[in-house]
């Protein structure tokens, strides 16, 4: 059984999120902690709870999704991985960070890069990755069959769905994407969002205005 646990970090009012199973072992997917006290936050979950964080894991490379890569990369010793097709959004953040307040953002490493159709392992649990571009040109969704969830990132939203205005942003490829990838999963499926609460697949089929 995988412990979905949601942070709400910097004042993108970001999601990130902690997964951990029976086993202890635990991923970061997209670390928005930026200043002390977030990445405390956070690591004082993980430290309560005796888990062992094994990858740092990204939907897509926006700003407010990577801001804390770095420091819990240093601070666990543990690899970042992120699609190849994003790779430009995350080397462009350094460029842009101060203009939005975070002067001392450190850019991270890629450490590999993941694919559509593979997996993410930790411990028991196995995440699908499916390619859901259109946000971003790499951006990526994790689906995890057992427990009926899909990590979405800023993708489909509750009663929305992510901007497209940004470089490398594309309305239609973003339609395409949830209509042809998440859209397939089965109704019941909670959305996980990079930004605020969760929905689920069916009542976004049904209520999501874009899609009507
Ligand atoms: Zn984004
Ligand atoms: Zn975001």
């Amino acid at each position: 059984m995988v412990q979905v646990q949601t942070f709400v970090f910097n004042p993108f009012s970001e999601n990130t999120y902690l997964l951990h199973d029976e086993t202890g072992e635990a991923i970061i997917i997209d670390p928005g902690c930026y200043d002390r006290a977030e990445v405390n936050e956070l690591a004082a979950y993980i430290e309560e709870h005796g888990l062992k964080p094994v990858q740092i894991v990204n939907t897509h490379a926006h700003i407010d999704h990577v801001l804390g890569v770095a420091a819990l990369k240093r601070k666990y010793g543990i690899p970042f991985v992120l699609h190849k097709l994003d790779e430009p959004l995350l080397r462009a953040v350094k460029s842009y960070a101060s203009n939005y307040g975070f002067s001392t953002f450190e850019e991270p490493e890629i450490d590999s890069f993941i694919r559509e159709g593979e997996t993410i392992e930790f411990g028991n649990t196995s995440l699908k990755i499916l390619f859901v571009p259109g946000h971003a040109p790499g951006h990526v969704a994790f689906v995890n069959d057992a427990d009926r969830f899909v990590i979405g990132g800023d993708v489909l939203f509750r009663m929305s769905i992510g901007r497209t205005d940004l470089p490398g942003g594309d309305h239609g490829t973003l339609l395409k994407s949830i209509r042809e990838q998440m859209f397939t999963l089965p109704d019941d499926y909670t959305v996980y969002a990079g930004h605020m609460e969760p929905t689920n697949i069916g009542f976004e089929k049904r209520n999501n205005p874009f899609f009507k």
